[in-house]
């Protein structure tokens, strides 16, 4: 960052864009500005690209071994810098310090780690054949493009940047404009740990920025992490040039809870499914389904402690509900709220904006929840992206199961019961990309990680990673003669 003005990081450092326009960008908390952003236009695009493509040149030539050392050191000082980054991350997005302290930083980092352990292990396979054999060779795409969302804005730029770089690609990220600052930050510890010029490269933008670098016919893959509608726009485009695409977008999740369930379990999971990060999370459980036998005693626990928890200045270590990203975000989701109580729905606790003791400047929501919802209501329908969860009630394990299904996400779901069968054979039921049993929203780096339906296409996280940034060829070896039937 260049003092007050935030510029785009191109080719190992910040470059003044021709672009005249910026905008501001705010923190959530407090409504004051951070820095200008410089808006990337054309011309930055095309200069990235040629960055990123002589990047790509050396980078690629490396080995995955070489590679590897550089991402390790990466992650290394991530942990080094770990609170600084989170402050960062905290005054960007508004979630609280007490958990970009123990996850943002800290999981972008055991993923530069885990692909910088795999990049000397990308190898190809051998095809003995009747006097022939043939190999295939695993080899980058070239230069890709990520694309971020607000919520988790230095994990998403090391999830998609870790697999990219390990395999031997460039990469172009824009983050979204709402969060600006700490992907340009891993853009200079990339530098830092050894990172060739032009390898990593941040474009700060809106929509505009994104679209340019979609269409570019030089870019080989788009990989976003946004909404669906955005997904949906962004598939369209790259389909104009075929580019390869993996969509992590948004959700309406389900956390199904049986009667032999750990009451107290559920509830804190429960909980951390829709109230971490302020409810800003795309796995959320924001539908609850509750079996009718323990639905009271469930909806008197989670009432008590979820009307302990505190919504406040982010930055103050015993915080635990922070501020939506933004004035527009915030009057949305008390539009749902405002819905959900014309809709019948049973408004057990918060519902309203939070604006004692000066968080009146900033964009503060009471962890919220309804009971006694309907399938049909919008706040059970809708992707609300806030503190808000709906409560269900069922009997029937099908019944359960047919209603979890009945939406056209498919990004997560959730079990909890003691019964193991039941576990498995509702997980197997569960239309979506990843089901937790007894437990909700963990995502190690081990893991794929990625939704079903209109929820989106392909992974991130896992080995599995290593197939979306890379291109398998084949090379057939002739060890006889030519079988030809001409003279
Ligand atoms: P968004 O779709 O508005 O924007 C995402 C990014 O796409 C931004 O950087 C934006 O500038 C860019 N963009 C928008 N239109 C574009 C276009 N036509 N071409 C190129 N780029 C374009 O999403 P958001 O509001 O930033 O984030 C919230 C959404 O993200 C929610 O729906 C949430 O569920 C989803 N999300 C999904 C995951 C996941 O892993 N599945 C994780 C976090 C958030």
């Amino acid at each position: 960052m260049t003092s007050q003005v935030l510029r785009s990081y191109i080719g190992g450092a910040y470059v003044p864009g021709t672009a005249a326009e910026k905008f501001a960008n705010l923190n959530p908390a407090t409504g004051q500005v951070l820095c200008e952003v410089e808006i990337a236009g054309a011309p930055e695009v095309e200069r990235a690209i040629e960055a990123a493509r002589a990047g790509f040149l050396l980078w690629s030539a490396m080995t995955g071994a070489e590679r590897g050392r550089i991402l390790y050191k990466a992650a290394q000082i991530l942990r080094a810098r770990n609170r600084e980054l989170a402050e960062l991350e905290v005054q960007d997005s508004g979630k609280p310090i007490q958990e970009a302290e123990v996850v943002d930083v800290a999981s972008g980092a055991d993923c530069i780690e885990y692909f910088a352990g795999l990049a000397a292990s990308i190898h190809g396979h051998h095809y003995g054949l009747k006097n022939a054999f043939a190999y295939t060779t695993r080899e980058p795409l070239g230069i890709c493009v990520g694309i971020g969302a607000w919520n988790y804005p230095l994990q998403i730029a090391c999830w998609k940047s870790a697999p990219a770089l390990a395999c031997g690609n460039a990469m172009i990220f824009k983050p979204s404009d709402l969060t600006p600052l700490t992907a340009a930050k891993l853009a200079e510890i990339y530098t830092e740990a050894g990172v060739p010029d032009g390898v990593f490269n941040v474009l700060q933008g809106d929509a505009r920025s994104g679209r340019m670098l979609v269409a570019h016919p030089e870019v080989a893959k788009v990989s976003l992490t946004g909404s669906v509608e955005t997904g949906k726009a962004i598939m369209a485009d790259a389909a104009k040039t075929l580019k390869r695409v993996t969509m992590e977008l948004g959700g309406k999740s389900a956390l199904l809870v049986f009667p032999d369930a750990d009451l107290k379990q559920a509830v804190s999971a429960a909980m951390l499914g829709n109230f971490y990060t302020q409810g800003e999370i795309c796995t959320n459980c924001t539908r609850v389904f509750v079996h009718t036998d323990i639905y009271d005693a469930f909806l008197e626990q989670l009432v008590e402690r979820t009307g302990k928890l505190r919504v406040g200045d982010p930055m103050h270590a015993d915080t635990q509900i922070g501020a939506l990203i933004s004035r527009g975000h915030m009057e949305r989701v008390l539009g749902y709220i405002a819905k959900g109580v014309a809709e019948g729905a049973r408004l057990l606790v918060g519902g309203k904006r939070v604006s004692r003791d000066g968080l009146a400047s900033g964009n503060f929501v009471e962890p919220t929840i309804f009971a006694d919802c309907h399938d049909e209501m919008a706040i059970v329908r809708e992707e609300i992206f806030g503190p808000v969860m709906s409560v269900l009630r069922f009997s029937e394990e099908t019944e359960a199961v047919a209603r979890a299904n009945n939406t056209r996400f498919g990004l997560a779901a959730g079990v909890f019961t003691r019964d193991l069968a039941r576990a498995h054979r509702v997980a197997a039921q569960l239309k979506s990309g990843v089901c937790w049993i007894n437990n909700y929203n963990i995502t190690p780096i081990e893991m794929p990680f990625g939704g079903m339906r209109e929820s989106g296409i392909g992974h991130e996280n896992s080995q599995v990673t290593i197939d979306y940034y890379t291109q398998l060829r084949s090379v057939y070896v002739e060890l006889g003669d030519v079988a030809c039937p001409y003279e």
